[in-house]
């Protein structure tokens, strides 16, 4: 089922949540909505699912508008950030719940709801668990239950608000990946909120960043990821240095020093700007490479699984530069501490104006 969010805007007194959102949603695509704490992730979900109400603007779900129904005449799945299952009913009643309470005209036979259940449950690998109680199960796997009585009404789209938050690091990347599988097998229409943008990127068709109940940007994970399309973006997407600094014939001057930047600085002249290059896009070397390279230190090396990442000191900035390069490269120049190299920052993209976070 596709969905088309026109102009939605919702207030809470004098706080604009969301601020004149619009956003297309194709049949069977998995969106992710990224953005920070309190930026509207949450209202806008709640307002597609009809947990909420817009003051203006609508929501479409397949042709149909269906802005001013309630929740149970949508056909839309819902899974929590917290596991929302009945603690008194075991996981085969959890997940039949759903059917089980249908009007008898529209309720399955015994035998056909048995038969979903086990289908769902074979879904999620929770086949095994029909008899345990909800206080029997890991987080994870009672995230995966919660997913299995959100299929089980066969929702045409499926809302998930940051289903995997309360889970420890290695459990939320298993899961993730595990949904993005079975959502590759089902195709089901499906939302997701996050505020990791890792998860995110990972996840999703499309990501749709939103600041202060407005889209900044959506796109690919990977076109988002490369191209951000302003401060505020490229600051929420991925770790960044940041510096202050000038714009002057065609370069961003940081401090006295000129960084060229020559790609990316769009006609922009004697203003001020923010300068951002992410870690992994910096070069590091023992011998200078062009005019615009700076000298800086060492201070600290970590491993990073397969990058190394440097914490450089330079004279011009406050704030230490981090940089990531390839293990090989490190091992090849053979850095060590309090050394000095030379930093080759042209990768750099500058965006003028304010931005904040
Ligand atoms: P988080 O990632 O922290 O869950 P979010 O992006 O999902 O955040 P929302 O829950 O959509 O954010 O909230 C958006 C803003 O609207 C917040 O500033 C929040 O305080 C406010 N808000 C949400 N619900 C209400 C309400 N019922 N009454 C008043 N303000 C509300």
């Amino acid at each position: 089922m596709s969905i088309e969010i026109n102009n939605v805007t919702k207030r809470y007194a004098d706080y604009t949540a969301l601020d004149n959102i619009s956003l297309s949603v194709e049949t069977g695509e998995l969106i992710a909505l990224l953005g920070p704490s309190g930026c509207g992730k949450t209202t806008l979900l709640r307002i597609i699912a009809g947990l909420e109400t817009a003051d203006a603007g609508n929501v479409i779900l397949e042709e149909r508008d269906t802005t001013n129904l309630p929740a149970r005449e949508k056909n839309v799945g819902f899974v929590f950030q917290h596991y929302a299952l009945f603690r008194r009913l075991n996981v085969f009643e959890n997940v039949a719940f759903g059917l089980r309470v249908r009007p008898s005209a529209s309720r399955p036979s015994k035998s056909e709801i048995r038969d979903r259940v086990g289908h769902l449950l074979q879904l999620v690998q929770m086949e095994w668990a029909l008899n345990r109680y909800p206080s029997q199960l890991s987080g994870g796997q009672r995230q995966r239950v919660a997913l299995a009585r959100a299929l089980a009404v066969n929702p045409k789209v499926l809302l998930l608000d940051e289903p995997f938050s309360a889970l420890d690091a290695k459990v939320r990347q298993e899961l993730r990946r595990w949904l993005r599988k079975l959502h590759d097998d089902i195709h089901v229409t499906s939302i997701f909120v996050t505020h990791d943008q890792e998860e995110a990127l990972e996840l999703a068709d499309r990501i749709v960043v939103i600041n202060k109940g407005r889209i900044e940007q959506q796109g690919p994970p990977q076109e988002v990821y490369d191209h951000p399309a302003n401060a505020f973006v490229y600051n929420f997407i991925g770790n960044v240095n940041v510096f202050r600094g000038r714009i002057r014939n065609g370069k961003v001057v940081v401090g006295e020093h000129p960084i060229d930047a020559r790609h990316t600085i769009d006609g922009h002249e004697d203003k001020e700007g923010h300068a951002f290059i992410r870690p992994h896009e910096i070069g590091i070397s023992r011998i200078r490479s062009g005019p615009g390279d700076l000298v800086g230190i060492i201070r600290d090396i970590r491993l990073m699984g397969g990058q190394i990442g440097l914490e450089l000191e330079t004279p011009l900035f406050d704030k230490p530069i981090e940089a990531e390069i390839p293990r090989e490269t490190w091992r090849n120049l053979q850095l060590s501490k309090d050394e000095e190299v030379f930093i080759t920052l042209d990768k750099v993209k500058v965006f003028t104006g304010d931005y904040s976070i």
